[in-house]
């Protein structure tokens, strides 16, 4: 990827703001099924919160802009998921910075993703975003093509249709929760996959 810095991160924001603006009905439409029918509303507001900044954050090394979006979101999403993708975000960052460059990116991401599922007490087969960020880990692990992430991150997230809810407020229709995607899975597919086409470019 031969881009300078600053239109790396500006883009990757760009991006991910498109792709949540231009979903975001589907995705509290899938909400509203197994939840309250807020989560394109919330990942909307937070990637437009993120979107205002990206000019400061573009300036920023990538471990801070990282850190920066991630408390952005938590300031921004309101609902369970912009504390878990905070919590993502920050911690990847941090690890990222407090290594002085010595941890790989698979590491880092590790690190993030068991935060997450410490702070929203979620384990793999739950029903949540995390059910797409572990295959997701896993490929980037075996350096998988961005391609081939990308297809994974869908695929993880077609599969939380024939899973049981056992976090959040989906967990509280319990076998009805059962033949619904998550919405935090797929705005998490959808988000992988933006960003695996955009570094592919
Ligand atoms: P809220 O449920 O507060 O309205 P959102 O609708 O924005 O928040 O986000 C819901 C999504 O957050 C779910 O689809 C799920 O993926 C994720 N989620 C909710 N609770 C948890 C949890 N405890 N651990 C992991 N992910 C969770
Ligand atoms: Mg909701
Ligand atoms: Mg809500």
């Amino acid at each position: 990827v031969v881009v300078a810095h600053a239109a790396l991160i500006g883009g990757l924001i760009e991006a991910c703001r498109e792709v949540i603006a231009a979903n975001a009905d589907h995705l509290s439409e899938l909400d509203r099924a197994i939840g309250d029918g807020d989560h394109g509303t919330n990942m909307r507001r937070g990637l437009e919160a993120v979107y205002a900044e990206r000019n400061r954050l573009a300036e920023l090394t990538l471990p801070k802009a990282l850190e920066e979006i991630g408390l952005i979101l938590v300031m921004s999403v309101g609902g369970a998921a912009g504390p878990l993708y905070g919590t993502l975000l920050i911690e990847t960052g941090r690890q990222l910075a407090g290594s002085n460059g010595q941890i790989e990116f698979a590491r880092a991401l590790e690190l993030a993703i068991t935060a997450v599922a410490r702070r929203g007490r979620a384990s793999p087969g739950d029903k949540t975003l995390l059910d797409v960020l572990y295959p997701v880990h896993a490929e980037v692990v075996r350096r998988a093509g961005l391609a081939h992430i990308c297809e994974e991150a869908e695929r993880a997230a077609s599969l939380t249709f024939g899973m049981r809810a056992m976090r959040g407020r989906a967990a509280f229709l319990g076998d009805r929760s059962v033949g619904h995607v998550d919405p935090g899975a797929k705005s998490c597919a959808l988000l992988t996959a933006v960003i695996c086409r955009f570094l592919e470019e």
